[in-house]
């Protein structure tokens, strides 16, 4: 774990003006603008970024177009990938400190998470497919005698990458490794709240050994970078996690230009739901607290939902409540700190737009649901519980993507399971039960791409995530991610 020392370190390092990584080197933006880049923690801005436009997006598909054509990486032997692509792992784990802090910098997430779920995990990852790439095999077809039919794998191209600012570097990852384990050659562009990261990772990968073109990163305004790599014509693909109004139009884009295939991983309102029987209430509510404050509820399965079965429902609720008051929101660079700051101001107030709604809709509010340390200058929100909450309110509906819980009571499992796909949503979920049968049922019958029993939120890299209904399709993670990144060709040799 980092030390507070480093991180007190860290924190006053100069950042200044950052430019584009293209080609292996970091490049100014073709019109020579820039974005300031604010820190949450404090409202001051502490660096720029390349304000890119489509030329520059242009700039960097050509040069990952000429890397794939040239074939030092796309054709390598995929020993030779996992060679480098390991020694990229090390190198993010050798930097973890550094990036751990950067990045909290840039989107506040509380530190102990964030070095977590952001330097460390990402390290997993790449080398999980790194260790992968060299297992993969093409297959021979159960075909007549007279012929062989052979399946090859082969990547795809050159792959678009757009992520969002809550955790740019694990779920860039996510996408960046296997991608890259399968031969093909990249474009990101990172959120433009929190870029920093992403392109420290590019040039730790050139240090690894990636050549030049492999993977490249255009920072700028989603609207203008990202709808340009959306529109590009020598693009092949494009992996997405963000919100649902921006992955519609990344289908649009893909529509009017070349049909790319698109990868969506969206949003969610992801139900919690705790029955009478749930083996350890006080345990249960700890977990819940966490699984929708942590990172200020800027966490795409946050359970946002949460379903109370009546019998326990006061019990549960008082838990919950000194659970969620424990929770000490502060400095995300200061260790003793449970949850950080909100990403951004803007993010902040849309935030507290959800409370006044919550509120004219008829919810009551239990705790929190205002703007907390303003003489900070940063963004810091109280983790905010709404109960009686019913179907029809917003909050019931609208992913918040903030500290925001909205509390429903329920009778019988049969409601618990109606209330829980009562949503255009259906990315993660969790059951609390002692009941195995019951917790199997739920399993089945609940249409999310997770259920989580008696735990909320747990993962690691082995196991796929994605979504159903409007979360999106298309999965991250585990060795089925891989196959996002490889296209079947199939060579039918007459004998
Ligand atoms: P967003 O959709 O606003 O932005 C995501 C990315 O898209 C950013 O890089 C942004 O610059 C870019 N973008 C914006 N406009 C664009 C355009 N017109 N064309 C192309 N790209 C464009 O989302 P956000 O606010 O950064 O992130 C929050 C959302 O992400 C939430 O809905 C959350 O649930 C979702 N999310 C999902 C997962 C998951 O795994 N399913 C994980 C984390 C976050």
């Amino acid at each position: 774990m980092i030390s507070q020392n480093a991180i007190d370190t860290l924190r006053k390092a100069e950042i200044g003006a950052r430019g584009l990584f293209i080609d292996g080197v970091r490049i100014e933006a073709t019109s020579g603008a820039s974005l300031p880049v604010t820190s949450p923690i404090d409202g001051r801005p502490f660096a720029s970024i390349a304000d890119g436009n489509a030329a520059d997006i242009d700039r960097a598909v050509k040069s990952a177009r000429e890397a794939f054509e040239k074939g030092s990486w796309s054709r390598a032997a995929p020993a030779f990938r996992k060679k480098v692509l390991t020694k990229f792992a090390e190198l993010v784990e050798k930097h973890a400190d550094e990036l751990a802090v950067l990045g909290v910098r840039d989107n506040g997430t509380e530190i102990g998470m964030a070095y977590k779920a952001e330097p460390l995990s990402t390290a997993g990852t790449i080398r999980y497919y790194a260790e992968a790439i060299d297992k993969v095999y093409g297959e021979i077809a159960p075909t007549a005698d007279n012929v062989l039919g052979l399946i090859h794998k082969e990547p795809l191209g050159v792959v678009g990458v757009i992520v969002p600012w809550n955790f740019p570097l694990m779920i860039g990852a996510w996408k960046i490794a296997p991608a890259l384990a399968a031969g093909n050659c990249v474009v990101v562009k990172p959120p433009e709240i929190a870029s920093l990261t992403l392109l420290r990772l590019a040039e730790l990968a050139s240090e690894a050994g990636l050549p030049p073109g492999v993977l490249n990163i255009v920072t700028g305004r989603g609207a203008v970078t990202g709808e340009a790599l959306g529109l590009h014509m020598d693009v092949d693909a494009i992996a997405f996690t963000g919100s649902g109004p921006v992955g519609r139009r990344l289908l649009e884009y893909s529509a009017r230009s070349n049909l790319k295939r698109i990868f969506l991983e969206l949003g969610g309102k992801s139900p919690n739901i705790v029955f009478a029987d749930a083996p350890d209430l006080k345990q249960a509510a700890v977990v819940s607290a966490n699984g929708i404050f942590r990172n200020s509820g800027q966490v795409c399965v946050a359970g946002s939902r949460l379903l109370v079965q009546a019998a326990v429902y006061d019990r549960f609720m008082d838990e919950l409540l000194s659970a969620t008051t424990r929770l000490k929101v502060g400095d995300p660079l200061d260790l003793a700190s449970d949850v950080g700051a909100v990403s951004s101001a803007e993010q902040l107030n849309k935030n507290l737009g959800f409370v006044a709604r919550a509120t004219e809709e008829g919810a009551r509010l239990v705790t929190g649901g205002e703007r907390i340390l303003t003489e900070t200058g940063g963004s810091y929100m109280a983790p905010t519980i709404f109960e009686n909450v019913t179907q029809d309110m917003q909050l019931a509906r609208e992913e918040v993507f903030g500290p925001v819980l909205g509390v429903m009571r329920f009778e019988t499992e049969e409601q618990a399971v109606r209330l829980a796909n009562s949503t255009v949503y259906g990315l993660a979920s969790a059951v609390w039960t002692a009941n195995l049968s019951t917790a199997h049922r739920m399993v089945r019958a609940i249409n999310a791409g997770v259920v989580h029993v008696n735990t909320y939120g747990g993962a690691d890299i082995t196991v796929p995530l994605g979504g159903v209904k409007q979360s999106g399709f298309g999965r991250d993670k585990s060795l089925h991610a891989l196959e996002k990144y490889l296209e079947l060709k199939t060579a039918w040799i007459a004998l």
